[in-house]
């Protein structure tokens, strides 16, 4: 079995929001959370992730469900070059800023001599500010917002690149792009299995590689799941084989724990 290094993960940690945005590719918000079986399973089956992104739905909306991640993270020892959380801000509070400062002081456990901290990224776009404006969740969220732009995890907002033809974006009447797979590859040596671009886990563990709405990407890129599944064996039937290296930026020393930047 080869140890499995993949250069962008996206996690869902739940289908579950607080708000309801009109340009949301991910539709209605469902009560589907990742449980601690599917997060070890994550963590058991992956060695290394280049860049580890924790979204939703909204991945702050339930403290004990956050708290379980962060544990699950930190007692698997998981090995990641950077890890951020894509927020709409609501409902970050002291109870979730004290969880980040634990993943933080893991994070430069890992990382030694060369300190960084876990990342938080706040959607802020003009759908979001119009559903934002008139809820009663307003005052909240700009109370919030001040406190993490003064918080050592904030890392800028999140604007819209693309509107996808997915979920409530649907019914809006402006140019959409298509929901597309990716073009998957990947490298093995010695070993050692490197995947890009990137792969995305729902929180039911299914396997999948694309944005969308949670219920489509589950019938139509739905490549497997992370509990009954070989990852490795649905890298190597997805993707393509290269004779090149994948390039990440550190490499990884797993015996000692520690990363060494090259
Ligand atoms: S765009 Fe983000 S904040 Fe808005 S409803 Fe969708 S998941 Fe929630």
């Amino acid at each position: 079995m080869s140890k499995i290094r993949l250069t962008n993960l996206g996690i869902v940690l739940t289908e579950r929001c607080n708000l309801n945005c009109i340009h949301c590719m991910r539709g209605c918000s469902l009560a589907h959370d990742m449980d601690i079986k599917t997060m070890q399973n994550i963590f058991k089956q992956v060695d290394f992730v280049n860049n580890l992104t924790i979204c939703g739905g909204e991945p702050m909306i339930d403290e004990e469900l956050f708290t379980s991640l962060i544990d699950t993270i930190i007692s698997s020892q998981f090995l990641l070059g950077s890890l951020s959380f894509i927020t709409n801000g609501t409902c970050y509070n002291d109870a979730i800023a004290s969880q980040l400062l634990r993943l933080d002081e893991y994070i430069n456990h890992l990382f030694k001599d060369n300190y960084r901290s876990c990342n938080v990224a706040l959607s802020f776009d003009e759908y979001h500010i119009e559903q934002i404006k008139e809820h009663p969740l307003s005052e909240q969220y700009f109370h919030n917002m001040a406190k993490l732009l003064s918080s050592p995890y904030y890392c800028g907002l999140v604007d819209i690149n693309e509107i996808y033809d997915s979920g409530n974006a649907k019914k809006l009447d402006i140019p959409k792009m298509a929901i597309e797979a990716y073009s998957q590859y990947y490298y093995e040596k010695k070993g050692k299995l490197d995947h890009g671009p990137l792969l995305s886990i729902l929180s039911d563990g299914t396997i999948s590689e694309c944005d969308g709405e949670f219920t489509y990407l589950r019938e139509h890129f739905n490549y497997g799941n992370i509990n009954t599944d070989a990852l490795e064996n649905i890298i190597k039937k997805r993707a393509v084989k290269c004779y090149t290296k994948v390039g990440f930026n550190y490499h990884v020393n797993t015996s000692q724990k520690n990363f060494h930047k090259i």
